[in-house]
């Protein structure tokens, strides 16, 4: 038994090595079948030449501070007004992550009084920014717009007068499914509220040149969306569409955007790099809709599970460890598969969480799912 201060923190990494809860940083080996790098963008060469142009043209690798002090570059402005008008928005604001964009926005946006309901499946930087809000937070059943609609109901029946918050992912993370975004618009309108649409896994994947699910329900003064850009569009950074006052008391309030250095301004000319693929390359996101839609068929035809209808095609287990030795023996034969846990995804809920980028092709895709089929007959055995 280990003594001293760091003693608890070795009862606790044994506690989730005994759950099968542990999490290790391994290297990237094997066929990608899980990054976010949908469209093959993470390592092009049209987003590797835009960065070394902007450093012929003398754009600084670090921004030096904070936006509101030193760090605004030109870079970032220029991004943000191209983004704006990409994604069809009065402004929109670049944050360093989606995790820090998400965590500003929960946390600065909602005020006392307020009610946040948010789908039970919501990603963990929303939590994190609504566990520093003063707004009252509740879970809905996920996708289930009654169950939102019931929580705002029964919130104004109990004397809430502030605006409700409604939080959803228009795909979802580690689901692959898709949020009723219709309906949960009319709820906004109908209660005098917010729907904020996290798009990180739809941007540049679905709607016209990729602007994401909620393409259409931009330009309202109750909608607010993030773009992530570490994900289709292969760099890192997240972008906040939303009105003009929205964006003025982000850059006033949120306190990861006031106090942060500002993201490296040769990062802002890559993101601008990539909305510019989206517009010029319509090719690859169809080429990327062919594969996942074969991905989606195949995982019937090879294991008679039915697919999401997206690019995320989740393989509940159950059981943690399981899921994990399952994953390993993936590794082993040369596809890297990952077993996605709890706390992440819910209690019993262990899964594999197989993504389908445009760094694989047809070929590999049925490799794979041969290999799945094997290892399940073996664990079976
Ligand atoms: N929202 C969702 C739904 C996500 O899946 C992620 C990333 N896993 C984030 C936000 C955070 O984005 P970032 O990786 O840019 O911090």
């Amino acid at each position: 038994m280990m003594r001293g201060p760091l003693a608890r923190y070795v009862a606790t990494l044994n506690g989730l090595e005994r759950k099968g809860r542990r999490r290790e940083l391994v290297p990237h080996d094997g066929v990608d079948f899980t990054s976010n790098d949908y469209l093959r963008l993470a390592n092009s060469t049209r987003i590797r030449s835009a960065i070394a142009d902007a450093l012929e043209r003398g754009v600084a690798v670090g921004s030096g501070g904070s936006r509101l002090l030193r760090g605004n570059h030109p870079e970032h402005e220029a991004l943000e007004a191209e983004a704006a008008i990409f994604f069809g928005t009065e402004r929109a604001l670049y944050f360093s992550s989606g995790y820090a964009a998400n965590a500003a926005l929960f946390s600065t946006l909602p005020q006392r009084g307020d009610l946040i309901v948010h789908d039970a499946l919501i990603h963990a930087s929303a939590h994190e920014g609504i566990a520093a809000s003063r707004a009252e937070a509740v879970a809905a059943r996920h996708n289930d717009a009654d169950a939102f609609e019931e929580v705002i109901v029964s919130w104004r029946m109990k004397g809430g007068t502030g605006h409700p918050w409604i939080a959803v992912e228009s795909l979802y993370s580690m689901d692959g499914d898709r949020a009723p975004l219709k309906e949960l618009v009319e709820l906004a309108d109908r209660y005098d509220g917010f729907l904020v649409i996290d798009e990180a896994h739809a941007t540049g994947v679905f709607g016209p040149h990729g602007r994401g699910l909620a393409a259409g329900m931009e330009g309202r003064d109750n909608i607010i969306l993030l773009h992530t850009c570490g994900k289709a569009l292969g760099v890192s950074g997240a972008l906040v569409g939303a009105n003009q006052v929205v964006c003025d008391y982000l850059v006033n309030r949120a306190r990861g955007f006031i106090y942060s250095t500002a993201p490296s301004p040769l990062m802002a000319a890559a993101v601008r790099e990539a909305l510019r693929i989206l517009a010029e390359e319509p090719e690859r996101r169809a080429k990327f809709e062919q594969l996942w839609t074969f991905a989606n068929a195949q995982l019937t035809v090879a294991l008679g599970f039915e697919g999401s209808g997206s690019q995320i095609l989740p393989i509940l287990i159950g059981d943690n460890s399981r899921t994990m030795r399952i994953a390993a023996c993936m590794r082993e034969a040369g596809f890297d598969i990952r077993a996605i846990r709890p706390p992440t995804v819910p209690e019993g809920t262990a899964r594999l969480r197989i993504a389908i980028t445009l760094n694989v092709d047809r070929s590999a895709i049925l490799r794979m799912f041969d290999a799945l089929a094997t290892v399940f007959c073996a664990e079976a055995a």
